[in-house]
C-alpha cells in the first residue's frame, strides 16, 4: 500500500507541477495583451519624512488588472515578463507612464514630484537603457533628478563591469539611483564606495523584525551607519507599526514608507492627497 501510496502521491505532484506551468504559460501569453488592451496601471506608494508626515517621494509600482483573474501582483508578473522577454516594453511603458503622470501633476500645481521607478537587473542590463530613460525624461521636459531609478542588487549579476558603466552614465544624465532590498543579495562595500548611487532602500524584512529582533537591529545599525559614512539616502520600506517608526526616527532613519503612513495608492488618490496637502498649505 505504501508504494501505491507514493505513486499516487508522485503523479499528484507532477499534475500539481503541470497545473502551474500551465497558469504560467496562460499569464504569459496573456501578458502580451495587457499592455496594449490598458490592464496595466501604475499605484504610488508615497514615502514620507517620518518626522513631519510631509510627503517626500512616491514609488511607482505596477499593477495588472486581468480581465478573467482581477489584480495579479507585480511579484508574479515581472518574473514572468522577464522569461519572455516582454519586460523591456513593460518596462518603457511604466516609465513612460510614471513620467507623463508626473508631467501631469506639475501642470495641476501639484509637483514635480521625487518619483521611483523599478528596474529589474535584465531591464537595467539591456542594451539601450540609458538613452531611453534619457529620451522619455526629454519627452516629458522633466528635471532629472525628479526621476529615481530603483535597481534590486542581485546575486545572479553576471558583468559588474556593464552595470556599473550604466550608473555612471545615468549619473551623468542626473537621474538619482538607489539600491532597492538592501542587504538582502550580494553587496560589496567596495562597490558601493566606488559607485555613484545616491540612495539605500532597508529591505521590510529586516523592518519586520523591529523592534526586538537582535539580527534585524544589528543589521538595520550597519545599513544606517554605512549611508552616513557613504553619504547615502536613506529609505526604510514596509514599515506598519509605530514601534518601528520610533525605533527608525532613533536610530537615524528619516525616510518611511509603509502601511503605517499610506498604501500604494492609484494615481487618482495621490492627485487628491497632494490636492489637500497644498491646500492646507495654502491657508
Ligand atoms: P519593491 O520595489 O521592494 O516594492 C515594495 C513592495 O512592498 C511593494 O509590493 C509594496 O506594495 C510593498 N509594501 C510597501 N509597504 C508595505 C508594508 O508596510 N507592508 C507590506 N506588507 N508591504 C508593503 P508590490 O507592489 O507587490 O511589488 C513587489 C515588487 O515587485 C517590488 O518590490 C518590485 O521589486 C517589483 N515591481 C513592482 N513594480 C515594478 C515595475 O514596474 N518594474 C519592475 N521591474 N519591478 C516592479
Ligand atoms: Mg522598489
Ligand atoms: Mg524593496
Ligand atoms: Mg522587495
Amino acid at each position: 500500500h505504501a508504494k501505491e501510496n507514493g505513486k499516487n502521491k508522485a503523479v499528484f505532484c507532477s499534475s500539481e507541477l503541470k497545473a502551474a506551468q500551465n497558469r504560467e504559460t496562460a499569464l504569459s501569453n496573456d501578458l502580451y495583451q495587457a499592455i496594449e488592451q490598458g490592464q496595466l496601471s501604475l499605484h504610488y506608494q508615497p514615502q514620507v519624512d517620518g518626522r513631519t508626515g510631509e510627503i517626500v517621494g512616491l514609488e511607482a509600482l505596477a499593477r495588472w488588472d486581468h480581465p478573467q483573474l482581477g489584480l495579479i501582483s507585480p511579484g508574479v508578473f515581472i518574473p514572468i515578463a522577464e522569461k519572455n522577454g516582454l519586460i523591456n516594453e513593460l518596462g518603457d511603458w511604466v516609465l513612460r507612464e510614471a513620467c507623463r503622470q508626473n508631467k501631469a501633476w506639475e501642470m495641476m500645481g501639484l509637483g514635480p514630484m521625487r518619483i521611483s521607478v523599478n528596474f529589474s537587473m535584465v531591464q537595467f542590463m539591456a542594451a539601450g537603457i540609458v538613452p531611453r530613460i534619457a529620451a522619455v525624461i526629454q519627452e516629458f521636459d522633466l528635471k532629472p533628478k525628479t526621476l529615481v531609478v530603483e535597481i534590486t542588487e542581485s546575486i545572479n549579476v553576471y558583468d559588474f563591469t556593464q552595470i556599473d558603466q550604466t550608473v555612471q552614465d545615468l549619473k551623468k544624465l542626473g537621474v538619482a539611483i538607489s539600491i532597492d532590498d538592501f542587504g538582502t543579495e550580494y553587496s560589496s562595500l567596495d562597490r558601493l564606495k566606488n559607485l555613484p548611487v545616491d540612495e539605500i532602500k532597508i529591505d521590510k524584512r529586516f523592518i519586520d523584525g523591529l523592534p526586538k529582533d537582535v539580527s534585524s537591529i544589528g543589521i538595520i545599525r550597519a545599513i544606517i551607519a554605512l549611508a552616513e559614512i557613504f553619504d547615502l539616502e536613506l529609505v526604510a520600506e514596509g514599515v506598519e507599526t509605530e514601534e518601528q517608526l520610533e525605533f527608525l526616527l532613533a536610530a537615524g532613519c528619516r525616510v518611511i514608507q509603509g502601511y503605517y503612513f499610506y498604501p500604494p495608492l492609484s494615481a487618482e488618490a495621490v492627485g487628491d492627497l497632494l490636492r489637500t496637502i497644498h491646500e492646507q498649505r495654502r491657508v
